[in-house]
């Protein structure tokens, strides 16, 4: 539902990259004893450990900022005293501000005349039909009307089923979503699968138990909900109980959504693969087949499914009863889509909301608004231009170096420096590194979209008819590969776009993916020392290869398969190492009144400490290795300056640990940081050896 909308908040969102793809959550084993914190002597330490300098407004000139008590406070004290948030940004890292470079390139993109071909051409008139405010704002709500007025209109089960099937569903909303991937058993194969939507709250334990984090989501959706129906022309009060009606019918299929979904992974449930005959029979007058020939879907012969529960729960929630309910669903869901689509105010005002929600006042970017909206639709496209005009093949073969390096140093580090592995798991380790797929800065092949193409504003075009086209190539493009050969290990560019500040780890075909738009600003530079580089980039490098050894990537083998590949007794000592961790992190407080999680962070927390560890190894192969310039580069990467609503949204749905911890409790694990700066007990960035929690 934030789709077009994360682009103007897109910086906040940044702050918080690296990051894997999403993979399923693992639980953790067991519990450990939560490491004694030292007691609070600062009301501005709710940990009582470090001072989080994230928040706008903890640090000041009078802050004291000690090297040996809070490295990320030590390092980055003048910056965060220097540094003011740019409009409409509420929160600012060193990731956000390869962001801003990478904004400021491609908001010339989108007017550089002398860009040819079929992607600027058709950047250039998107971007000529969502600028043209005069036009957008004469034709104002007048092109939603047709597709409200279809909903409204809805009476009866039959006539539910018959909008959902029609030119009039513009969300294309049914009740599953659908995805084209490899298929299971014969990954050469593209095959349809089938999820439940995406549910407002986030998740369907929400509906069950409610935590803050369904109430963020609660408030963020309701709040643009509201305002769109009664843009739409519905009363305040209509507005309120169709919000909640919509809920409401979210609980119904939250309710047949079983708890242990995500540890369900699409590459081991072949039983969950259907006939499209016996799929329909599943969900027994509910009409899914024609919902997936409406949708353009129906070629599969193979239907994959990862809660078949959820499919076969449908008949007693497709109901006359209920279709109030789900009519209601359909509204907010649609009007809450068409926020980029209208006219001025509209976009303007639904911009704000957010920025007011991060804890912003300021008025909204038009040129962000313009920019996020054809990057949002026409990612393709962008990304294509982006990288002809600013990424070379010398590049590529820069960075490619600098990963086989790192691999080479990181094999050394498994064989020598991990204690704990019995010879075979740590074989299987090894092969499984030497196995990872490596993606640098672009794809070699680039998506082609040249078959779309739309009516620009001198064709007499308007923007939701561009949209349609786009939604309509899109789902053209995915039907086309059904039955189709299958290749797992290629960039995906929707995914991954190189244009991004991202770098990502997949474990479903065990590749690392490291894009363009990491290679800015204090990430890297040419001129960078060997040093600096390894702060920075070397991290991300060394942090995306550790994720195939965090507790996701630790369930899959070195080709993407669901496959243990440890002992009993090493899966059982990591398992315990990782609770130690989890521990740990539960103890931390980032914000007065926020209870942390270190179960959520986990991951990302061995993936900084793992690639931290291999970072030193390497440093310890190198005569006059420079570790203050190291370590301070490394402080920087995660620097950030937030409003305390971002790191309160941070804090609650971040799978990252804070960026504060990220440095001062990644680097408190390692004897070459505390007695390179000689930190010893009592200085606040000492913790005794056996409180240490590197799992690797
Ligand atoms: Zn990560």
């Amino acid at each position: 539902m934030k789709r077009i909308i994360c682009g103007l908040l897109l910086l906040a969102l940044l702050g918080t990259t690296a990051c894997s793809v999403e993979i399923p959550a693992v639980t953790a084993a067991g519990g450990a004893e939560i490491p004694a914190v030292p007691a609070a002597d600062d009301t501005k330490i709710p940990d009582g450990r470090w001072l989080n300098p994230d928040i706008i407004g903890n640090v000041t000139e009078d802050t004291p900022a000690e090297l040996k008590d809070n490295f990320a406070l030590y390092v980055n004290k003048d910056w965060i005293l220097n540094t003011t948030l740019p409009d409409l940004v509420p929160s600012l890292t060193s990731l956000g501000e390869a962001e801003l470079i990478l904004m400021d390139r491609k908001m010339k993109l989108l007017t550089d005349d002398s860009l040819t071909g079929h992607d600027a051409e058709l950047v250039h008139k998107l971007y000529a039909l969502v600028s043209d405010w005069d036009y957008r704002d004469a034709q104002g709500i007048e092109p939603a009307k047709p597709y409200m007025d279809a909903i409204r209109d809805i009476d009866s089960l039959d006539e539910l089923y018959d909008y959902m099937c029609s030119e009039h569903n513009l969300m294309q909303l049914y009740p599953f979503t659908m995805n084209v991937d490899a298929d299971p058993v014969d990954s050469s194969v593209y095959i349809t699968y089938l999820d439940p939507p995406g549910l407002t709250l986030g998740t369907e334990e929400e509906y069950r138990n409610r935590t803050d984090v369904g109430d963020l989501f609660y408030d963020e959706a309701k709040q643009v909900s509201d305002y769109m129906l009664v843009r739409l022309g519905f009363n305040e009060e209509e507005a309120s109980d169709m919000f909640e009606n919509s809920i409401a019918y979210e609980a119904l299929l939250a309710e047949a959504i079983p708890s242990d979904k995500h540890q369900r992974s699409k590459n081991t449930d072949a039983e969950d693969c259907y006939t499209l005959e016996e799929f329909t029979g599943m969900s027994e007058g509910v009409p899914v087949d024609k919902m997936l020939d409406a949708s353009g879907l129906s070629g599969s012969d193979t239907i994959c499914i990862t809660v078949p529960e959820y499919f076969s729960a449908l008949k007693d929630i497709f109901t006359e009863e209920n279709v109030p309910l789900i009519k209601d669903w359909l509204a907010v869901r649609t009007a809450s889509e068409l926020t980029d689509l209208l006219d001025k105010e509209t976009s303007k005002t639904v911009a704000e909301m957010y920025g007011a929600m991060a804890g912003l006042d300021s008025e909204a970017n038009e040129d962000l608004i313009v920019l996020s909206t054809v990057a949002g639709y026409l990612p393709i496209p962008m990304d294509n231009l982006y990288i002809r005009t600013y990424c070379t093949e010398q590049q590529q073969e820069d960075i490619a170096a600098i990963v086989e390096d790192f691999k080479k140093y990181y094999r050394e580090m498994l064989e020598n420096e991990v204690d704990w592995l019995s010879p075979e798991t740590r074989k299987a380790a090894i092969e499984k590194l030497d196995n990872m797929r490596v993606n640098v800065v672009f794809p070699d092949e680039l998506e082609d979209w040249s078959g779309l193409d739309f009516a620009g504003p001198d064709e007499g075009g308007s923007l939701l008819e561009a949209r349609r086209a786009i939604e309509r190539f899109k789902t053209e493009r995915k039907a086309a590969k059904l039955g189709t050969k299958a290749d797992i290990y290629k960039w995906n560019q929707i995914d991954l776009p190189a244009s991004t500040v991202n770098a990502a780890y997949s474990p479903y075909n065990n590749s690392i993916n490291i894009q363009a738009g990491v290679l800015v600003g204090e990430i890297y530079d040419d001129d960078m020392s060997f040093e600096q580089k390894m702060g920075g980039i070397g991290m991300i490098i060394g942090h995306e290869i550790s994720h195939a050894f965090d507790t996701s990537g630790a369930e899959y083998d070195e080709d993407g398969r669901r496959i243990n590949w440890w002992t009993d007794e090493d899966y059982t000592t990591f398992q315990e190492r990782v609770a130690k961790l989890v521990a740990w992190y539960d103890g931390f407080i980032p914000m007065e009144g926020l209870k942390y999680s270190g179960d959520r962070i986990k991951t990302e927390a061995i993936a900084d400490m793992t690639s931290m560890k291999c970072l030193l190894y390497i440093a310890k192969q190198m005569e006059g290795f420079d570790y203050d310039t190291f370590f301070r580069q490394y402080a920087k990467l995660w620097r950030d300056q937030s409003t305390p609503e971002a790191v309160r949204e941070t804090i609650l749905m971040d799978v990252h640990p804070a960026h504060y911890l990220r440095i001062n409790a990644t680097l408190a694990q390692f004897d070459d940081f505390l007695n390179f700066y000689g930190i010893t007990e009592g200085d606040g960035m000492y913790i005794a050896p056996e409180d240490r929690v590197a799992v690797w």
